[in-house]
């Protein structure tokens, strides 16, 4: 009797957990900035990635819009958003600039791809070159897949992943600094050695090359790939991207 009293109450204590867990996935919002006048293989990716996240919404249970109109980075359309992506440009004018710095230093989330990391002289934008670590140097081409090694298996957004895989062609970017060295700065992802060199018109010759990283005082992840119509075609580097934005929504997978 006793026995059976015990399986009645810990089936009890499982159908309430089960509720409970059903009760946790809450759908998030994400909202993707894309530009219609920027360069044609940014644009490319962009038409790409919205339908490719459309399906990991529904997949995932999470609600995903995508705008051009970049001055929607204001506060009151920012509030409404869990995550912002921002696809194939950057927010130009001095208030779209500053909601964004707003909406991160008050527990937004940002998904940054490729060119999104782009800023050649940290005067243009001081606090964007601290929060991304680091401001461009130089870059590849043309586009060539290249080998990326996981530089921290245990971070949620690599779950999964192989210690290295071949990540489909992208225009490649180095920095000046490093930032790997800098403050706050964890590195996820990073050339292979064996890449090298890397480009024919324009050529990576060699060096300590990060492709995504983490800002640890923000919600954020930045990588570097994100150019041209082949991105979308690893399984490997897909899986990056879901976990990248579970991670980045508080919801990992
Ligand atoms: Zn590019």
């Amino acid at each position: 009797m006793i026995r059976h009293m015990r399986a009645l109450a810990l089936m009890a204590i499982l159908v309430s957990g089960s509720g409970a867990v059903f009760c946790q996935v809450q759908p998030f919002h994400v909202l993707a900035f894309h530009s219609t006048h920027v360069e044609q293989d940014h644009m490319d990716f962009a038409k790409q990635a919205i339908p490719f996240f459309e399906a990991m919404a529904a997949r995932d249970h999470f609600d995903f819009k995508e705008t051009t109109n970049w001055d929607d980075m204001n506060p009151v359309v920012l509030k409404q958003f869990q995550v912002v992506f921002w696809l194939d440009d950057a927010p130009s004018t001095p208030a779209q600039r500053t909601a964004f710095e707003d909406y991160m230093e008050h527990g937004g989330a940002w998904f940054g791809f490729h060119i999104a990391g782009y800023m050649d002289n940290r005067k243009t934008w001081p606090w964007f070159a601290d929060f991304l670590g680091t401001v461009f140097y130089g870059n590849s081409w043309p586009p060539l897949p290249a080998t990326l090694t996981i530089d921290d298996p245990s971070h949620p957004a690599m779950k999964g992943l192989p210690a290295e895989f071949l990540s489909p062609a992208n225009e490649w970017y180095s920095w000046v600094p490093n930032p790997r060295h800098s403050a706050n700065i964890k590195v996820l992802m990073t050339l292979a050695p064996s890449n090298y060199p890397l480009g024919f018109k324009d050529t990576l010759v060699g060096g300590d090359i990060p492709v995504t990283w983490t800002n640890t005082k923000y919600k954020m992840i930045y990588t570097n790939v994100g150019h041209g119509n082949k991105i979308l075609t690893n399984p490997q580097q897909n899986l990056f991207f879901e976990n990248a934005l579970l991670w980045l929504a508080g919801r990992e997978k």
